[in-house]
C-alpha cells in the first residue's frame, strides 16, 4: 500500500494476460510454488465488496486470474493507516479485515484455503486451490500491548511489517522525516522479541534505515522485506533498500521481495513521489500560517488532482522489474530475492505486462530470456520465501 493515492488515469483489471508469455514459461508458472508476499485484496474489500471467487475485474487479484497466472501462496496485507493508528481504528480495521479473508475462504473452501504455515503448502494446494496467507502492514492494531501479538497469530498472521507511514509505537518510518526513535522504540525491541517466539516473521518494508538496522540486529531469526525495492535504481528514496541494508538482509538468512509498482521501481515516479511528499509537507505548513492567520486553508484534494496533472506516471515497461531482480541476485544471491507485487495498492500504478496475478508467467518469460535458470526462477518466486517462514517457525521452537 502506497502512502497516497494520487488520481490514477490507469485503466484496471486489463492485463496482457501472458499474451507474451512463452508456453515453457506458462507450464514453468503452474509448477512452480509461487507465493506473492503482498496484496492488498482486503483493503479493496473494506472500499467496495467483491466476490473475490469469481472474476472481479476491478481487482487486480482475484481466484480465476491467480490460477492463470500460477499464484499458489498469496499474503494478504491486513493494513491499516498512520490515520487508523491516531484515530485508535486500527485494532477493529484490521479484525475486520481478517474477517473478510475467512468469509472468502469458507464462501469457496474449493478455490482457496487458509495458509498457516509453510508445512501445510503441498497438502493445501491440491485440487488447484490458492492459498492465503495473512502478512499485517503496520504494527499498529497491537496498541501498546504485546498480547495482542499472540491474538493476531491466533488468527492467523504471520508477518508484521512494524510500521507504514509515520512513526509509531514500535518503530520510525522510512517516509515519516521526524526519526522520533531514531530506529526501533525500547515497545518495538520487545515486540521483535515476542514476534520471534511466537513465529511471526518481521517485516523491513517501510521502516527507516536505522530501525530496518535495529530489527536485524535483534531478531534471532531471519527477517523479510515483503514489498521493498532497491535504492540502487532510485537514489534518495529511504522507502526502497540500500546495497547495505540488502545485504545485512541476506547475511541474516532472510529475503528481499521485490514490488511492481511503478513509483517504486521506475526513477522518475520515485523521483516524483519524494517531491510530493515534500511539496504536501510545504502545504501543510503554510496551511498552519493561513490557519493562524485566519485565512482560508488550501485544499488538499486539489492540490493532489493538480499534482497529478503535472506529474504523470510513466508508461513502465515490466523491463524495470526484471532490472531489480537481476541488480538484487547479483547482489545478494538467488537464495534472497523473492516478489512481493503490491498488486491492488498502488491504484493501478503497474507495469505493462504485470498488471495482474494473471501475470506471472510474462515475468517468468523475461527471467528465462535474461538466463535465470529454472532452480533459481523456483526460488526467487516462492521457495526462497518458504525457507525462510520455516526458519521463522523453527527459531520459535
Ligand atoms: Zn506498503
Amino acid at each position: 500500500m502506497r502512502f497516497i493515492l494520487i488520481v490514477c488515469g490507469c485503466l484496471y483489471g486489463f492485463s496482457a494476460i501472458a499474451a507474451g508469455a512463452t508456453d515453457a514459461a506458462k507450464k514453468l508458472a503452474q509448477d512452480v510454488i509461487i507465493v506473492d508476499t503482498h496484496i492488498d485484496a482486503p483493503g479493496i474489500l473494506m472500499e467496495r465488496w467483491s466476490d473475490l471467487g469469481i472474476d472481479s475485474p476491478k481487482a487486480e487479484f482475484d481466484y480465476p486470474r491467480a490460477r492463470q497466472g500460477g499464484l499458489d501462496v498469496a499474503f494478504m496485507s491486513i493494513y491499516t493507516s498512520a490515520n487508523d493508528d491516531e484515530t485508535a481504528k486500527a485494532w477493529q480495521v484490521a479484525n475486520t479485515q481478517i474477517d473478510a479473508i475467512e468469509a472468502l475462504v469458507a464462501r469457496h473452501p474449493d478455490k482457496f484455503a487458509a495458509l498457516r504455515s509453510p508445512a501445510d503448502v503441498e497438502q493445501l494446494r491440491a485440487g488447484g486451490r490458492v492459498l492465503l496467507a495473512l502478512g499485517m502492514e503496520n504494527g499498529a492494531p497491537i496498541g501498546d500491548d504485546l498480547s495482542q501479538l499472540a491474538a493476531f497469530h491466533a488468527r492467523g498472521v504471520r508477518y508484521i511489517t512494524l510500521a507504514h507511514s509515520r512513526s509509531n509505537r514500535i518503530s520510525d518510518s522510512s517516509y515519516d522525516p521526524n526519526k522520533r526513535w531514531q530506529g526501533l522504540s525500547p515497545f518495538g525491541e520487545q515486540v521483535v522479541a515476542e514476534m520471534n517466539r511466537l513465529g511471526i516473521m518481521v517485516d523491513v518494508s517501510h521502516l527507516s534505515d536505522d530501525a530496518v538496522r535495529d530489527a536485524i540486529a535483534i531478531s534471532k531469526a531471519p527477517v523479510i522485506a515483503s514489498h521493498s525495492a532497491l535504492r540502487h535504481f532510485t537514489p534518495g528514496f529511504e522507502r526502497n533498500l540500500s546495497d547495505e541494508l540488502a545485504k545485512l538482509i541476506a547475511k541474516n538468512g532472510g529475503v528481499v521481495q521485490i514490488p511492481f509498482g511503478i513509483a517504486f521501481v521506475d526513477p522518475k515516479a520515485a523521483a516524483d513521489t519524494q517531491a510530493h511528499f515534500r511539496a504536501t509537507a510545504e502545504l501543510h505548513k503554510r496551511n498552519a500560517a493561513h490557519k493562524a492567520a485566519g485565512r482560508p486553508l488550501e485544499n488538499i484534494d486539489d492540490f493532489d488532482k493538480q499534482w497529478a496533472v503535472d506529474h504523470p506516471v510513466p508508461d513502465t515497461q515490466i523491463g524495470a522489474v526484471l532490472d531489480q531482480i537481476d541488480y538484487a541476485v547479483k547482489l545478494v544471491g538467488a537464495d534472497h530475492v523473492g516478489v512481493g507485487s503490491d498488486f491492488d495498492g498502488v491504484s493501478g500504478e503497474l507495469p505493462e505486462g504485470l498488471r495482474t496475478v494473471a501475470d506471472f508467467p510474462n515475468l517468468i518469460t523475461g527471467m528465462q530470456a535474461r538466463g535465470h535458470n529454472d532452480a533459481d526462477i523456483r526460488k526467487i518466486l516462492g521457495g526462497n520465501l518458504l525457507r525462510v517462514w520455516a526458519a521463522v517457525e523453527a527459531a520459535a521452537k
